[in-house]
């Protein structure tokens, strides 16, 4: 641990304390305690989150035994923290609350799909699902766009569990309402985000889950890298970025250490545009910066330059 001293005033006395930047979290939380047995790695079994995530990254996953990076550890202990104090709460006061229920899809040729369904409120017929945010959004403010990319994966995850549970344990008695449960860790505001169930919708979805459990098994029994998916979103807290050559290229342009909370990371970055070093890539061997395929694509795209233009400049 490297250790700086420095002398500060406080009331015109001088104090001399002595500090260390790195992250002692190892000291204080015992991290091996959030290795749970759900996340056993076994070909055939997927997780139905880590499905709607990059299958390139899941892919990785299998195939090196990695363990989680300490910002996946905290962000899976902090989410823990807040869906357990608000399960306990609802079982206290609204009763008839399954909590934390684990399902298993059996598909067929050897693959299962698992999750666990935060909440089924058997009285009020809803499912819900719980998930924690830094910066809590105006929903009445976001744009279609703004919406599907923060939402849509969530109610894709939550129609796909209420599709089957419908279909499965709750066929004579089925769920009615999924509900998202939008919590700030900052200030613990909470928003409510629901819908009816739509068998058809609910169904869509559920297929599109199947099918990337499905394209991931092809490509994990045959060796092959899959496609990965949306890099941008999920590559600065990925902990395979080393070794897949898109997600380098993104995380290697961010210009400022990665912080604790990967999405604080890309709205700062949004926010002053000057972060990033738009698709620019660190070349260790060469000790400097160097122009990369989406420097190019930019070039193209962003800038509108024409082939001659590029020439000139490359
Ligand atoms: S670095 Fe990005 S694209 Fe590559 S596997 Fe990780 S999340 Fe997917």
């Amino acid at each position: 641990m490297s250790i700086t001293t420095k002398t500060f005033k406080i009331l015109d006395k001088e104090i001399i304390v002595h500090f260390s930047d790195e992250n002692q979290i190892e000291k204080y939380f015992d991290l091996k305690s959030l290795d749970s047995e759900w996340h056993i790695r076994k070909i055939g079994e997927y997780h139905l989150t880590q499905l709607l995530a990059c299958i390139r990254a899941y892919w990785y996953w299998f195939k090196y035994d990695r363990e989680l990076t300490l910002i996946q550890k905290g962000i899976f202990f902090i989410g823990k923290i807040y869906h357990k104090y608000i399960q306990d709460y609802l079982e206290k006061t609204l009763g008839f609350v399954i909590i934390e229920c684990p399902c298993e899809d059996e598909l067929e040729d050897g693959i299962s799909i698992l999750f666990k369904i935060d909440m089924a409120s058997i009285r009020e017929k809803e499912i819900s699902d719980i998930k924690t945010t830094l910066y809590m959004p105006i929903l009445s403010d976001l744009s279609v766009e703004k919406f599907e990319e923060k939402f849509g994966k969530y109610i894709l995850q939550v129609l796909a569990q209420i599709y089957f549970v419908n279909n499965t344990y709750f066929k004579l008695d089925p769920m009615k309402t999924i509900k998202i449960l939008y919590v700030s860790k900052a200030n613990l505001y909470v928003k409510e985000i629901w819908l009816d169930y739509d068998k058809e919708l609910a169904e869509y979805f559920y297929l599109k889950i199947r099918a990337r459990a499905e394209y991931l098994h092809k490509h994990l029994l045959s060796d092959t890298i899959p496609e990965h998916c949306d890099p941008s979103k999920y590559c600065v807290y990925c902990a395979f970025v080393d070794l897949c050559p898109e997600g380098e290229e993104i995380k290697n342009s961010l210009s400022i250490p990665i912080s604790y909370e990967g999405n604080l990371y890309v709205e700062k970055f949004r926010a002053t545009g000057q972060t990033k070093k738009a698709y620019w890539k660190y070349d260790p061997e060469k000790k400097g910066w160097i122009k990369t395929k989406g420097f190019i694509e930019f070039l193209i795209k962003d800038l509108k330059y024409t082939a001659k233009q590029i020439e000139e400049l490359l």
